[in-house]
């Protein structure tokens, strides 16, 4: 039986939620921006260790909140299936400091409103446009210190742009969802290509 794994990618906009979706699935990347309004979902299939996977991605678009409850997921469109994720994204653009609040924000929320057992559910926080270095705002080894250590949640800076660190920020949340969820062992996760032509990446 193939497992399927949600995962919601939230940040401001802005941030990069579209090109590294699309950097992963389709190997594609543009320099014009072109909002997302509307929730976007995407099925890529990967393999990771031998083991099949069924991803459903959520391109949610700019959100003021994490949903609260249900009833507040199911009135607004751009919410649905957020709250049920079985794994989060939150990404950042490490040149701009109002996009780690957003994302801090939103980690808060998660917490604090997903239901019980969830507590566990994987948190990786990605900080993009790792291109641009030089301008960022804060420190790579400090934000990763107040991610890891602080929130218990993984941390990635990648460029989608470049294509850097991309599937392996995916691999690593997979990496996390695995071991919490079906109890496998994956120590050994190997990148091994992809295939992009039938949008399954062996990871
Ligand atoms: P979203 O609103 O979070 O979905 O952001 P988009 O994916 O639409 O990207 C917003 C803008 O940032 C676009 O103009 C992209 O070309 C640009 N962008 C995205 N990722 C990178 C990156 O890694 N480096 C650089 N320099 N620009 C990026
Ligand atoms: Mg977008």
């Amino acid at each position: 039986m193939v497992e399927t794994l949600s995962i919601a990618v939230i940040g401001a906009p802005g941030v990069g939620k579209t090109s590294i979706i699309r950097q992963f699935i389709y190997n594609d990347f543009s320099e014009v921006y072109t909002p997302t309004r509307t929730r976007y979902v995407y099925r890529p299939s990967v393999i990771l260790n031998g083991n099949m996977y069924e991803l459903k991605i959520l391109d949610v678009p700019p959100i003021s909140s994490f949903p609260s409850s249900s009833s507040q997921e199911w009135l607004d469109l751009r919410c649905r299936g957020v709250r049920n994720a079985n794994a989060y994204i939150l990404v950042y653009d490490i040149c701009c400091v109002e996009s780690f609040e957003y994302v801090k924000m939103i980690r808060q929320q998660i917490v604090e409103h997903r239901e019980s057992s969830s507590t566990e559910v994987p948190i990786l926080v990605v900080g993009n446009k790792r291109d641009l270095q030089r301008q960022r705002f804060m420190p790579r080894r400090a934000v990763s210190v107040l991610v890891k250590k602080t929130w218990k949640c993984g941390y990635v800076e990648c460029s989608a742009k470049f294509n850097w660190h991309v599937v392996l920020l995916f691999k690593e949340l997979l990496g996390i969802a695995v071991s919490r969820g079906m109890r496998q062992n994956h120590t050994s996760i190997r990148l091994q290509g992809a295939l992009q032509r039938n949008r399954c990446t062996i990871m």
